[in-house]
């Protein structure tokens, strides 16, 4: 569970900042969003690139590789040590199996005390697009599924508020300042997850904010960056 520790406020002047872990997958499109969101984004490589961050995207990929690397300087922890201090995170997909826990390969961060289940539309299905009712949005968003996780949360973890299903499973799931997806929001063109989690990180607040809340793009998915 997230608590205690406050984040910095974002600068009063200059953009607030927003990191995005950068090992492997799909981070340039993260950067992207949050750009045109009007924030400004830092590729999170090493523990020293998470001081002065007002959130944090880990993107979609390879779990996996993603674990490996940021194990071998050092990051795995301090990603883990962040998380659990408070710091806004947002995983998507890949992200979201490194922010819950399970039983298999990868290690896990377990920030959430929430079970993902990697590749768990099996084979057959392994990607496909929806159209996805998600709270809050007056209309559908398009999810793009890529080899995606399937969140298993407990009906009974009132900590958790569940944003979309698809199939009865949770697409989107807030638990505190976290942010779990199993679908690419970075893959289209609608920046409307990625507002949401700004929001969360508080920075809907002066400047940076009425950037944020400005129109959002359409829903037309990008080519595939896998
Ligand atoms: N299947 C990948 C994994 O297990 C996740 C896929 C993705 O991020 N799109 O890490």
């Amino acid at each position: 569970m997230v608590n205690a520790r406050r984040f910095p406020d974002p600068p009063r002047a200059g953009k607030p900042t927003i990191g995005v872990l950068a090992l492997q997958g799909s981070f340039p499109l993260h950067i992207a969003s949050l750009q045109r969101c009007g924030v400004e984004a830092r590729r999170v490589r090493k523990p020293e690139d998470l001081e002065d961050i007002q959130g944090l995207v880990i993107p979609g990929g390879e779990s996996t590789t993603m674990e490996n690397l940021a194990s071998r300087c050092g990051l795995f922890e301090a990603l883990r040590s962040a998380g659990r201090d408070g710091l806004p995170i947002f995983g998507t997909c890949a992200g979201a199996i490194l922010l819950g826990k399970g039983s298999e390969r990868p290690e896990r961060l377990q920030v959430v005390d929430i079970e993902v289940r990697r590749n768990a539309y099996g084979r057959q299905i392994d990607s496909f697009n929806a159209e996805l009712f998600l709270a809050s949005f007056e209309t559908p968003f398009h999810g793009v599924f890529i080899r995606a996780p399937i969140i298993e949360a407990a009906a009974e973890n009132l900590d958790c508020e569940i944003l979309g299903r698809h199939e009865g499973h949770p697409v989107l799931l807030r638990n505190g300042r976290i942010l779990l997806a199993t679908f690419h929001p970075e893959l289209t063109d609608d920046l409307r997850v990625h507002k949401l989690f700004l929001e969360m990180c508080e920075l809907e607040r002066g400047k940076a904010g009425e950037e944020i809340r400005e129109g959002s793009g359409g829903g037309q998915a990008r080519e595939n960056a896998f």
